[in-house]
């Protein structure tokens, strides 16, 4: 199968070459040239265990992997779950129940695609016989996951930048106490911007980035999109098959990301009734899917701070299927965008989808609420997702992190602190830091005392 980039200025790539580019060279994103239908598959997909499942989905995309090898690569990359269903669908109530997908080793579904991704990089570095030096600026989760995705790969090496002292303790803990050669974890004297600034600068030297064969982190990345397809499928096939046809799957949301691979599976065949998006007080995709304006918003801290979103990353794709897949409409819409912040949409799927907002005073009560009722204790970003569930469909809530990362929260809202062994763990290892100035010649110097060579 090729892929093509949404703006339709660059030459379709195989899967492997479109997973290595990440960010098309014409600044669109990449999608399947055409979409597979799995209608026919679903039946025999039933039996299949999660990492089974996986490989039967990726292997329809990623054509010039030998399944043979594609499937040692799928398996790997789930062997670091928790629970033995990978992704754990659980029934709270009557047409209610949530899919847990924070059983990875950093506790957020963002695992599911890292894992993957992890193990994709280091098969193209033997391949190809190169080293690879991924790099990439966080405020939480992504970079946790990316680095538990490739720590201690042969190969790669993983530079970090976080804000000093601007990250939740426990994530610094994912980050700096990993023990692993290969990673690194830069504490930027500076805000967040600060450091997403001093990166755009470094990628943007072309000479040190094909010298150190410097690859982004982001979420954009073709195979993070295929990956979280799965456990839609996944949850799917687990309802008992009366329910299936009412499902609605409420996903907590910031870049899209999550959400959109969901809607590109029920266009795969799969009969998905519809999709919520739920975001926190940042509520551009909220305001999108009511007005139908996307406009850029200025970012307030929140409860869900993986969720506090500006600019959706991922809504790109979205928007090349809602213009029928003409490249030159989206380089045309994404110019008004760019140029005015906003752009205001004639048609796309609104039969699939609705939205909720969810404030942090309402993300604190829904906490307090969902344990009385259900005796479940919820995140602040999948409570989000318990705002308005729709009683005329089998709500499916997406449990997008542990309650155990953010134990201030949960404490404030129902006086327990939930724990997890693996965050326990952390907290009597050394965490190893590199501090460093936010500056583009500060960062270069260090990836060249560092990078794998
Ligand atoms: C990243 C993240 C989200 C948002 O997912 P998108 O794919 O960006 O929409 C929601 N919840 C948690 C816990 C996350 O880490």
């Amino acid at each position: 199968m090729k892929f093509l980039s949404t703006r339709g200025q660059t030459p379709v790539l195989g899967f492997s070459d479109a997973v290595a580019t990440g960010l098309a060279p014409d600044g669109g994103l990449y999608l399947p040239e055409t979409l597979p239908d799995f209608s026919g598959d679903l039946a025999r997909f039933e039996s299949l265990n999660y990492p089974e499942l996986c490989f039967e989905f990726l292997r329809v995309f990623a054509t010039d992997i030998p399944p043979e090898t594609l499937r040692q690569l799928v398996s790997a990359s789930y062997t670091r779950f928790d629970h033995p269903d990978i992704a754990a669908l659980k029934p709270l109530a009557k047409n209610l129940y949530v899919l847990e997908l924070f059983h990875g080793p950093t506790l957020a579904f963002k695992d599911f695609a890292l894992q993957l991704l992890g193990n994709l990089y280091a098969h193209q570095c033997r391949v190809r016989g190169q080293t690879i030096n991924v790099l990439g600026a966080t405020s939480g989760d992504t970079g946790a996951a990316a680095i538990h995705g490739l720590l201690g790969r042969p190969g790669t090496a993983i530079f970090i930048l976080y804000p000093d002292g601007r990250v939740s303790p426990l994530q610094e803990r994912q980050m700096t106490c990993t023990g692993a050669q290969n990673v690194f974890a830069l504490a930027v004297d500076g805000t967040f911007d600060d450091a997403q600034t001093a990166l755009k600068e470094v990628f943007g030297d072309q000479e040190f980035r094909t010298r150190h064969r410097l690859s982004a982190v982001n979420s954009i990345n073709l195979a993070r999109v295929l990956a979280q397809c799965v456990y839609y499928l996944s949850a799917w096939l687990r309802l008992p098959p009366g329910e299936r046809d009412h499902v609605e799957f409420v996903v907590p949301t910031g870049n899209f990301g999550n959400v959109l691979a969901g809607w590109m599976l029920q266009k795969m065949g799969v009969p998905i009734r519809g999709f919520r998006v739920a975001t926190n007080q940042n509520d551009i995709l909220h305001h999108l899917f009511t007005t139908g304006e996307y406009r850029v918003g200025e970012v307030h801290p929140s409860l869900a701070p993986s969720m506090d979103i500006q600019v959706a990353s991922n809504f790109e794709r979205f928007i090349w299927f809602a213009v029928g897949g003409d490249a030159a409409r989206v380089r045309a819409v994404m110019r008004t965008f760019q140029a005015t912040g906003r752009y205001t949409f004639e048609n796309f799927d609104r039969d699939s989808f609705s939205s909720t907002r969810t404030s942090d005073a309402e993300i604190a009560r829904i906490i307090t609420r969902v344990h009385r009722d259900y005796g479940y204790i919820v995140d602040p970003h999948t409570a989000c997702g318990f705002q308005e569930l729709n009683p005329e469909r089998v709500n499916v809530v997406l449990a997008t992190a542990s309650p155990a990362k953010f134990p201030d929260t949960i404490r404030a809202a129902i006086g327990l602190e939930p724990t997890h062994p693996s965050l326990e763990a952390l907290k009597s290892r050394a965490i190893v830091k590199h501090r460093i100035k936010a500056t583009p010649a500060a960062m270069r110097a260090f990836i060249d005392a560092h990078a794998e060579q």
